[in-house]
C-alpha cells in the first residue's frame, strides 16, 4: 500500500493511537487538537481500566424500569435531562430498540472482540515504545456485598471463560487477601476476579505515545478547532478541512472528535453518538493504603482503581447534553461509597472532574468509512474507549488499507444496515 497524507482530528486516546498506527505504516500523518494539550477531553482522567470482561453495552433488557426508577432517585448513578435537541432524543429511542437480550448480546461480542484484540495491540505499542503508564496487570475484582445467586455467578463465569477471559470466583477470605485495605465493617460475600484485565492511567499513556511519535516525524498542532469541510466539486470526497485561520488538505481525513463527532459532521450525515457524563475523583495516598488493584463494587457501581501513587473513584451516568459543569454533590457520592468499603480518604488534595462518554445507542463503537469518501470516523467508545483503543486503531488502519481485519468490520460500521447484517 502506498504511503498516504492523513490528518487525525482530536488527540483523545482514540485520536493518538490512530496517528500511532498509521504512522507506522508509513503515512504522513498530521495530528490536530482543539484544546492546549492532547488528552484533556474524555481520556483526562477517566477510571483506569482495561477490562475485556467488563466491556458491555448499556442497552440491556432491565434499563428501562432502572431508568424510570432512577427518575425518582436522586442517589441513583443514572440521571437524565432532557437537552431539548432531536439528537437525544432519536438516541434515547434507539438505546430503548437495542434493550433486549439478543441485541445485548450482538452488541456485548463486538466489545468484547474489539478489547481483546486491543489488550495484544497494547501490549505490542508499549513493547515497540516503551511508553509507561502506571500500567498494573493484577486484573480487575467485582466486589459483592450480597451474594449473588450461585447460577448466576455460574453463568457469568461460563460466558467470561467462553470469551476467553480468565474469570474466577473468590471466596470472602479470598477477596480480603487480595484488598486488605477493606475495612472489616463491610460485609463482604466474594468477589468475581478477572486474571487478564488490567488497569493504568490514560492520559499518561496518551502524553507518551504522543511524545515517542512527535520524536518520529509525527506532526502535532494543538489549538486548532476543525470548524468546517471542504468537498469536492461533486460533493462526494473529503478534499480538506478548515479551521479559522489554516486549511489542511489530505488523502484521508479520520475524525477521532469524541462527544463533538455529531455536532461537527451534522451537515453531512448523522452520528448517532450523544455525551453521557460521569464523574472522577483522585487522591493521592501510599500505596500499603487503600485499594491496591482495580476494584469494582457491585452494589454502588464505584469503580476504583489504584494508579500509582494515587487511587482513582469513577462513576456516574447523566445523559445531560455537554454540560461539563462538576458537581460536587456527585462526586462527594463517589468519595461515601468508597469510604464504606475502605475507609475515609485525605480531604487535602482531591481532584474532581467531569468527562463526557461519547456514547452510541447500541454501545458499540463507530470505526470506519462514510457515505463521504475519504471522511473516516473512529468515534462513539463510550465506557470502554481507554480498554478499545489500540485494537480500534488497528482496524481503522486496516479500513483505509482495504486489508483483512482480525473482527468483523461491518460491524463497527456507520451504516446501520451494515452493522444489522455484520
Ligand atoms: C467517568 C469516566 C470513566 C471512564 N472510565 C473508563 C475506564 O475505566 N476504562 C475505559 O476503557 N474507558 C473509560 N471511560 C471512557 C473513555 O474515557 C472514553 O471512551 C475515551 O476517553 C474517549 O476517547 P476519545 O479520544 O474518543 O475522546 P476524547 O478524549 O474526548 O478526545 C477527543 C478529542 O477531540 C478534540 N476535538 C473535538 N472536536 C474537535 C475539533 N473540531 N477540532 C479539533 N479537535 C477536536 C477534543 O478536544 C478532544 O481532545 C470513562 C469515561 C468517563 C467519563
Amino acid at each position: 500500500m502506498h504511503a498516504r497524507k492523513i490528518v487525525v482530528i482530536g488527540a483523545g486516546v482514540i485520536g493518538v493511537t490512530t496517528a500511532h498506527v498509521l504512522r507506522a505504516e508509513g503515512h504522513d500523518v498530521t495530528l490536530l487538537e482543539a484544546s492546549p494539550a492532547a488528552a484533556s477531553g474524555t481520556s483526562l482522567a477517566n477510571g483506569g481500566y482495561l477490562s475485556a470482561a467488563f466491556c458491555a453495552p448499556w442497552a440491556m433488557p432491565g434499563l428501562p424500569m432502572q431508568a424510570c426508577t432512577a427518575l425518582f432517585n436522586r442517589q441513583a448513578p443514572f440521571r437524565w435531562r432532557p437537552d431539548g435537541s432531536l439528537s437525544q432524543l432519536r438516541w434515547l429511542r434507539d438505546l430503548w430498540a437495542h434493550c433486549n437480550a439478543a441485541d445485548f448480546s450482538t452488541h456485548r461480542q463486538r466489545m468484547v472482540r474489539l478489547a481483546l484484540l486491543s489488550r495484544v495491540c497494547l501490549q505490542d505499542v508499549v513493547a515497540q515504545t516503551g511508553v509507561s503508564f502506571d500500567f498494573q496487570s493484577s486484573g480487575v475484582l467485582q466486589i459483592f456485598r450480597q451474594s449473588p445467586p450461585s447460577q448466576i455467578v455460574e453463568k457469568r463465569l461460563q460466558e467470561l471463560q467462553a470469551f476467553g477471559c480468565d474469570a474466577h470466583w473468590y471466596e470472602p477470605h479470598l477477596v480480603r487477601a487480595m484488598e486488605p485495605g477493606l475495612s472489616h465493617s463491610v460485609r463482604i460475600a466474594g468477589g468475581l476476579h478477572v486474571r487478564d484485565d488490567a488497569s493504568g492511567d490514560c492520559e499518561r499513556f496518551v502524553q507518551g505515545l504522543l511524545a515517542w511519535n512527535q520524536a518520529r516525524g509525527l506532526l502535532f498542532e494543538s489549538n486548532v478547532r476543525v470548524d468546517s469541510l471542504e468537498l469536492d466539486a461533486r460533493g462526494e470526497r473529503l478534499c480538506a478541512v478548515r479551521s479559522r485561520s489554516q486549511r489542511w488538505q489530505a488523502d484521508a481525513f479520520v475524525f477521532a472528535t469524541g462527544v463533538d463527532t455529531a455536532r461537527l459532521l451534522r451537515p453531512y450525515m448523522r452520528v448517532p453518538i450523544v455525551p453521557v457524563k460521569g464523574y472522577s475523583v483522585t487522591v493521592s495516598l501510599a500505596h500499603r493504603d487503600g485499594t491496591q488493584g482495580a476494584v469494582i463494587d457491585d452494589t454502588s457501581k464505584l469503580a476504583i482503581a489504584r494508579l500509582g501513587q494515587r487511587v482513582r473513584l469513577t462513576g456516574m451516568a447523566e445523559v445531560v447534553g455537554h454540560d461539563r459543569y462538576i458537581n460536587n454533590a456527585r462526586c462527594q457520592q463517589l468519595v461515601h461509597h468508597y469510604a464504606s468499603l475502605y475507609g475515609p480518604l485525605p480531604e487535602e488534595g482531591r481532584q474532581l472532574w467531569a468527562g463526557l462518554r461519547p456514547m452510541t445507542p447500541d454501545g458499540t463503537p463507530i470505526i470506519g468509512a462514510t457515505p463521504v469518501q475519504g471522511l473516516y470516523l473512529n468515534a462513539g467508545h463510550g465506557t470502554y474507549g481507554w480498554t478499545l483503543a489500540c485494537g480500534s486503531a488497528q482496524l481503522l488502519a486496516d479500513v483505509i488499507a482495504q486489508r483483512p481485519c482480525a473482527v468483523s468490520p461491518d460491524a463497527y460500521a456507520l451504516d446501520p444496515a451494515l452493522r444489522a447484517l455484520a
